[in-house]
């Protein structure tokens, strides 16, 4: 029912299905039915999504949003025309851009995985309501997007401070905490979508959740290096 609702993911998924171009139709900007204004949030998700297929070589004429009424029958045939003229000559997805289809897949997995993480980073932009179409292009910028990749957050539990309450893995949406009763917890980072979550939910008296932004993740605890001992159960 409304073009707010054209996740970031959804725009991804389907060039990771192989679609060569994406149009996304909205109501007219400041025409909205409800209250939430979400074209609004639907453009700003559009130009982020342009900025990150040029991060990974893609033209971003590949993703097309317009806003128009439903009773604009000619303008909707007049665009519709235009933009399956131009996928035409654009051929199929990476080709005219000269990416390798396989290194196109594993980029665009990429990025997919991290969808939940660029949405926290970018939550005030996307949420925003640009006034002129001038100011499309400066939204987002192409060293804002380089920093995002290159500042990826990763998120760490300290076994020296986990008590095993097993909150962050009831919370976490990605099922990537490796969890077990009176075990030091684990986040499996291949699964990790770097949502942020356990570093929220971890409770203040522990606080065994760190941010790693600036080196490398340390090693997982060895499975028989986990039991955490009780004080009273000690022999
Ligand atoms: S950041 Fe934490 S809660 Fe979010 S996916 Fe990773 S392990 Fe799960
Ligand atoms: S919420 Fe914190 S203390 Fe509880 S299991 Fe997760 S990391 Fe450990």
């Amino acid at each position: 029912m409304c073009s707010g609702r054209v996740d970031l993911e959804f725009v991804l998924r389907a060039f990771s299905n192989g679609m060569d171009g994406v149009f996304i139709g909205g109501c007219r900007l400041n025409e909205c039915n409800y209250i939430t204004h979400g074209n609004y949030h639907a453009l700003n998700m559009v130009l982020l999504c342009k900025k990150l297929m040029e991060h990974i070589g893609l033209n971003p004429e590949r993703l097309r949003i317009e806003f128009m009424s439903s009773a604009e029958g000619i303008v909707f045939a007049e665009v519709m025309s235009a933009f399956g003229n131009r996928m035409k000559e654009l051929g199929p997805l990476g080709k005219s851009e000269g990416v390798d289809p396989n290194t196109l897949k594993s980029k665009l997995a990429e990025i997919r995985k991290l969808v939940p993480y660029i949405k926290v980073v970018e939550n005030e932009k996307l949420a925003s309501r640009l006034k002129k179409p001038d100011e499309y292009d400066a939204l987002f910028t192409k060293e804002e997007i380089d920093k995002l990749f290159s500042e990826v957050i990763s998120y760490y539990i300290d076994p020296e401070k986990c008590q095993a309450c097993m909150t962050c893995a009831r919370r976490c949406p990605a099922e990537a905490v490796i969890s077990a009763k009176n075990q030091i917890h684990v986040i499996d980072q291949d699964k990790c979508i770097k949502c942020g979550t356990c570093f929220e939910v971890c409770p203040p008296k522990m606080r065994a959740v760190v941010k790693i932004s600036d080196g490398p993740v340390p090693p997982p605890l060895p499975e028989d290096k986990r039991t955490i001992v009780r004080k009273g159960k000690e022999k």
